[in-house]
């Protein structure tokens, strides 16, 4: 872990139709670590994730990316959406999807060429999904998709990856391939946030934690933080998780 600070979250308030659903968060993520946000559902949790990438305008406060605003430092961050939120109208191979990661270090007009192409199929490797590189992505199951999706985040080789519940509904085998590069992208200094809903394997995966219920309940490191007193501020009535530290 570094000395400096990836994401800063100040006084952020979020609604949608005049709802708030984050209220107040200062949240201070340093860089280097692997962390998760945790909460129930519609605890805001995705929504702080879309803030954070200017996708969800706000209604107070402010965000920003190794201290400026996100529009400057895009190119820095790398984001895997929610498994089957991306309609696949259009006929794409999961090459041409790794491929797109690699848009943002082109300038305009250019096209990707060799190097990218390169870096895209070792990313493919990597995810395990190589020799799917032809295929159609709407004729991948969600799982492999979001190997997909972390093999673009890959060759985009930014310094924040935020990631919205790469784990849902993947098998035991990817869940394993997913964190080993996971915890492979904090070993190379990176910066990774992960919305993860599996409050048994937190100790096992990250080593930072936010808690989060419309308010932030809690951040810092796991081994700190992660107790019943956290969890049952966030979650509700005495809740208890056996975890093993
Ligand atoms: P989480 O990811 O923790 O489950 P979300 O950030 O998805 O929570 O949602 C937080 C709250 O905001 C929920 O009550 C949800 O119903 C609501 N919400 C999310 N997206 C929208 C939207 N586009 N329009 C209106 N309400 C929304």
């Amino acid at each position: 872990m570094s000395n400096r600070t990836a994401i800063t979250v100040d006084d952020l308030t979020v609604a949608y139709n005049y709802k708030p659903v984050l209220w107040d968060i200062d949240l201070v993520v340093p860089e280097g670590v692997l962390m998760a946000i945790v909460g129930p559902n519609g605890a805001g949790k995705s929504t702080l994730i879309k803030s954070i990438l200017g996708i969800i305008k706000p209604i107070a406060g402010s965000i920003t990316v190794f201290d400026k605003p996100y529009k400057k430092q895009y190119d820095l961050v790398a984001y895997v959406p929610q498994k089957g939120s991306v309609d696949w109208d259009f006929p794409t191979t999961a090459l041409d999807v790794v491929m797109m990661g690699t848009y943002g270090s082109l300038g305009w007009i250019k096209r990707p060429g060799k190097k990218q192409k390169k870096a895209a199929l070792e990313a493919l490797e990597k995810v395990g999904m190589l020799a799917f590189k032809s295929r159609q992505i709407s004729q991948l199951s969600g799982g492999q998709q979001q190997r997909i999706f972390l093999a673009r985040a890959l060759v985009q080789n930014a310094s924040i990856y935020l990631m919205d519940e790469p784990f849902q509904g993947v098998d035991a085998t990817t869940e394993k391939a997913i964190i080993n590069i996971l915890k492979e992208l904090r070993k190379s200094g990176k910066t990774v946030v992960v919305v993860h809903h599996d409050l048994q394997t937190v100790p096992e995966y990250f080593d930072w934690v936010t808690f989060l219920n419309v308010k932030k309940i809690a951040t810092g490191p796991v081994k700190d933080i992660f107790n019943d007193d956290n969890l049952t501020k966030t979650y509700g009535i005495n809740y208890k998780v056996s975890v093993q530290q």
